[in-house]
């Protein structure tokens, strides 16, 4: 018996976005860039980690000068583990001019995570994986939660501008997630997000997701796997931000990005 395969909502979205970069990703298996802005996104998400769990079992966060160290330490070991390539406004700048800019942002983004967002957080889950099945869906569909607190799901982000928070489909995996092992959906999914300006600040935005997004995205789970079962792989919108000279897979794409 084949085994069955498993899917994520990151999976899905990086799809549905490009259908040629997620066949260089995970069919083809391709080495791909990172940069700097990625490495400080993964940095920021293992301190809310570390200094959760130091909530989670002490009932206290860490004092902010115990743990300074710490954000420059995971940058520079991110950084051995990826393959960073600057970006196209960056190619004004040196590598280690840069490298120094980011762990200044990736110091104050923790910080501001440790003074302002953790202590509002009272976890009962850190990066759950929660699997499940949907009718229809061939797959076993994988969420992993960054924070659960009582019927609460929360998600951290590091951006540079300010978005209004949506119903994703990330966020509906989350839900369908929380009903099926906790029994009913999370009364509140939080998207907590640091904005990196010049000056670094957090803000919180409640994301209401409803019935008919869950339907809606469970119909996109089952278009996703029917494209890929026939193995059709379409490129990015031309009209798609991401779709740029900074794509990481653009060594091997020949859709001329500008
Ligand atoms: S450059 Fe554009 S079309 Fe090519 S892989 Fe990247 S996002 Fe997809």
């Amino acid at each position: 018996m084949s085994k069955q395969k498993t899917i994520s909502a990151s999976r899905i979205s990086k799809f549905l976005r490009c259908g040629m970069s997620y066949d260089f990703r995970y069919n083809k298996k391709l080495p791909e860039y990172s940069n700097f802005s990625l490495v400080l996104g993964r940095v920021t998400h293992q301190f809310q980690e570390t200094v959760l769990l130091v909530k989670a079992i002490t009932c206290a966060l860490p004092e902010w000068d115990s743990v300074k160290s710490k954000p420059e330490e995971l940058f520079l070991a991110e950084l051995l583990k990826s393959s960073v390539k600057l970006k196209q406004n960056e190619k004004e700048f040196n590598y280690e001019e840069l490298k120094a800019k980011y762990i200044l942002m990736a110091n104050s983004a923790c910080k501001e995570y440790l003074c302002h967002i953790a202590p509002k957080i009272n976890p009962l889950g850190l990066e759950e994986n929660i699997y499940f099945s949907v009718k229809g869906v061939d797959s076993q569909i994988r969420a992993i939660i960054d924070v659960r607190e009582e019927g609460v799901i929360r998600d951290l982000k590091t951006k540079t501008k300010t978005e209004k928070a949506k119903a994703t489909l990330q966020y509906c995996v989350y839900s369908m997630a929380h009903k099926i092992k906790y029994g009913s959906y999370p009364q509140i999914i939080q998207d907590s997000i640091i904005i990196l300006k010049k000056e670094t600040k957090c803000l919180s935005q409640e994301v209401t997701v409803t019935e008919r997004h869950i339907e809606k995205s469970i119909n996109i789970i089952r278009a996703f796997e029917d494209s890929v079962e026939k193995g059709t792989f379409a490129p990015a919108s031309p009209m798609g931000w991401w779709c740029s000279s900074d794509c990481s897979f653009v060594d091997y794409c020949n859709c001329n990005v500008l």
